[in-house]
């Protein structure tokens, strides 16, 4: 197909469809007129064929020419001046009144009593319907009558029938292909806006929104999908930049703790303990780096789908054990009672990294946020299809109004900053991505000043 745009493949598609509605229509107007008019002469042939051949039959040796004409005229509503008569004797084979040629096939028909129709050339300057019409007198064939009439009527209307069809054809076609083409136009007309603002839209400027008609038609359904699109690209570009400009922030935190350190053991000689002692919040500051970076790396890995998963069966009551293990000195530091409570066997296909990496997140937070002689408690249970991990504990709690947004990168709530832990807001988002990488989910339930529950719902190994 030639034609680039959909406003030319309408029109040409709209034209062609109508020529050819055109075709069809005017050659069936055409077949019925030509069968109409055929029908009605032939009808007419007939009549005054009968009322002749009655007159025959009646004893009429001759017919006056006006008698003929007064026939004809009853019939066809005129009497042409060149009509046929002739009428054939048994007696006499040659004609009497006429030109008309007896065609042998008309003769047999009319000797068995049979009318016989055909349509004879070279009698005028048209074709002329010949009726050769059997005269029975008595129960027997006595002779045969021929009527006949030019078709040049006949032929003359369905030529102006013609005329009228070609005048109009092309008339009719400019109009609806014009027609077709304005048409196209204006209701291509949004398509061409929506263009031009999607041409200028960009990475900087994804607020822009292209413009809806209002009309709840097809295309304004497409501007106004386009324009959700564009608002969820402008969120994640949003939040993308948010994320990036916070990891700088946290980054940019303990580099500077670093170089400090770094330069205040630099400007002037110093004991070797001193020496260590920058050393190891040196280290300190190293982890924290190495653990912001980890974090973010698995963070970006899921977002790209391309966390690397080590799938294996894992019993999750071991795991809760190991990590109750790595985690107990923190618990007495914080004196925090660290328990578990009612843990069923459960085992599930994952990476065991993550999942121990999910679970210390979880009780670490427990432990973090709730204050001297509180406890966090983890239980461990099944049902049909999940393994469900939950990590209560007697602590702060989460306001209401931030309970899903701690879910959220960098988030952390007022009351966890001004209790000046140690975290940077990504342990949670951490724990969302393992928990989703495994096929699972995971939930918050949290009062605030009675503690906050954490539940981890994680597909049964089948
Ligand atoms: P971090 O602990 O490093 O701040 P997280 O992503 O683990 O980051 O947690 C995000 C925020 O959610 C925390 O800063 C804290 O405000 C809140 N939070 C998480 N766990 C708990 C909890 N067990 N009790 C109260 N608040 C919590």
């Amino acid at each position: 197909m030639p034609f680039t745009t959909i406003r030319a493949r309408l029109t040409f598609w709209y034209t062609s469809l109508l020529t050819l509605s055109f075709l069809v229509l005017g050659g069936t107007g055409y077949g019925l007129l030509s069968y109409t008019l055929s029908q009605e002469s032939d009808a007419a042939l007939r009549g005054v064929a009968q009322t002749l051949a009655e007159r025959v039959g009646g004893g009429a040796e001759t017919f006056i020419p006006a008698e003929i004409d007064e026939v004809f005229r009853r019939f066809f509503g005129f009497s042409p001046l060149e009509h046929y008569f002739q009428r054939f004797l048994p007696e006499s084979s040659s004609s009497r009144g006429g030109k008309l040629p007896l065609s042998e096939q008309a003769l047999k028909n009319a000797s068995r009593g049979i009318p016989t129709f055909e349509t004879l050339e070279g009698l005028g300057p048209y074709p002329a319907r010949v009726l050769t019409w059997p005269v029975v007198k008595a129960g027997r064939v006595s002779g045969v009558l021929q009527v006949g009439m030019s078709r040049e009527n006949l032929d003359k209307t369905l030529r102006r029938f013609l005329w009228i069809m070609a005048g109009i054809f092309p008339v009719a076609l400019i109009l609806a292909g014009g027609g077709g083409w304005v048409l196209a136009r204006k209701a291509l007309r949004p398509v061409d806006r929506m263009t031009e603002t999607a041409r200028r839209i960009s990475a900087e400027h994804l607020d822009r929104q292209v413009r809806e008609s209002g009309a709840g038609d097809e295309l304004d359904r497409l501007a106004r999908t386009l324009n959700e699109m564009l608002g969820r690209l402008n969120v994640a570009f949003q939040e993308a930049r948010q994320f990036s400009a916070d990891a700088s922030h946290e980054l940019q935190t303990p580099l500077t703790v670093l170089k400090g350190e770094i330069e205040v053991g630099l400007r002037s000689p110093r004991r070797p303990e001193e020496y260590q002692a920058i050393l190891r919040s040196a280290l300190e500051e190293t982890d924290r780096i190495a653990r912001l970076v980890e974090g973010l790396l698995l963070l970006s890995r899921s977002d790209a789908g391309v966390l690397r998963m080590d799938r294996r069966p894992v019993d999750l009551k071991n795991l809760i054990e190991g990590v109750i293990h790595q985690v107990k000195p923190l618990a007495e530091s914080h004196s925090v009672k660290l328990q578990t409570r009612s843990v069923e066997l459960a085992q599930i296909q994952g990476d065991p990294d993550h999942l121990r990496r999910l679970l210390l997140n979880l009780v670490d937070n427990g432990i973090k946020y709730t204050q001297p002689g509180g406890s966090v408690e983890i239980f461990l249970r099944r049902d049909e299809k999940f393994a469900i991990l939950q990590v209560s504990d007697t602590g702060i709690g989460i306001p209401e109004e931030d309970q899903e947004t701690v879910f959220r990168r960098f988030y952390r709530t007022a009351a966890a900053r001004a209790r000046g832990e140690s975290g940077v807001g990504l342990g949670l988002a951490i724990a969302r991505s393992i928990v989703e990488a495994h096929g699972g989910r995971i939930e918050v339930r949290s009062a605030v000043g009675k503690g906050s529950h954490f539940t981890i719902f994680l597909p049964l190994s089948t």
